[in-house]
């Protein structure tokens, strides 16, 4: 394998199982999936893409809605026609393709360089080579290009066809798991992800782990929001110290 051989130290391996686990299992995490999961149903299924479009889709996604991302996506699809010539655009162009996205023009020159580093180290434009390796390796070689970190490189393993167990931290996970006092208020996505996965029964698959990402998900967006949380009809608030706060006639 050409990777192989270019990357020494990126050694293959099969599907590994890095994560602490706690002394005494801490059930909150399986308590509010399943409690969200009663309250907003089970999320869409999820249409499953290979590992390069996952990693553009997710590059472009920080702080822009999904639905905005999405199209983006799908644009770039068909104004291009290939990754290849979207890699070979100028990035005055791809800028303008991808403008509907915030920081926009960042983001083009970071999409053009990852796509450009990823044909110099490894032949062709795929990251399917990615299926044969260990997801930590994989994680740490995703983060090695400019505006790739933890919640991209979480979405590429976990959301794309690699399928490997990982909890993609965005800025809702991050808001409701703090607020719920899962994490401390000063945990950054890498921390919240490694506290989170100790809370994370080990016979959950990827799948379900992208279930609990979509769930959480969806509570940061429709009741737990940034500015306005409504914490009455939440159905996580007796076991919420912040909303135990926002509403204390529900106290005893
Ligand atoms: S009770 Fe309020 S702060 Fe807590 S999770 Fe629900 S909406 Fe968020």
């Amino acid at each position: 394998m050409r990777s192989a051989l270019l990357f020494p130290e990126f050694e293959p391996g099969s599907p590994d199982k890095t994560e602490e686990k706690a002394d005494v299992f801490d059930s909150r995490l399986v308590e509010i999936h399943s409690r969200l999961l009663a309250f907003y149903g089970p999320p869409k299924p999820r249409v499953v893409w290979d590992p390069l479009k996952q990693f553009i889709y997710s590059l472009l996604s920080s702080r822009t809605r999904t639905e905005v991302t999405f199209e983006v996506v799908a644009h770039l699809g068909e104004r291009f026609g290939s990754w290849e010539a979207l890699r070979d655009a100028p990035v005055a162009e791809i800028a303008e393709a991808i403008a509907p996205v915030t920081f926009a023009e960042k983001k083009a020159v970071q999409l053009k360089q990852a796509l450009e580093q990823i044909t110099a180290r490894c032949g062709v434009l795929s990251l399917d080579f990615l299926h044969s390796y260990r997801t930590d390796k994989i994680r740490a070689w995703l983060e090695r290009f400019d505006g790739v970190g933890v919640k991209t490189s979480g979405a590429v393993v976990n959301f794309s066809s690699l399928r490997r167990r990982a909890l993609c931290v965005d800025s809702h996970h991050l808001r409701v798991t703090q607020r719920l006092g899962l994490v401390p208020k000063s945990a950054d996505a890498r921390e919240t992800e490694r506290r989170l996965m100790k809370m994370v029964p080990e016979d959950w698959s990827a799948v379900m782990l992208d279930e609990d990402h979509q769930l959480v998900k969806t509570h940061g967006q429709r009741l737990c929001t940034f500015s306005s949380p409504r914490c009455r009809g939440c159905p996580l608030l007796d076991m919420c110290p912040t909303g135990e706060k926002a509403v204390p006639s529900r106290k005893g």
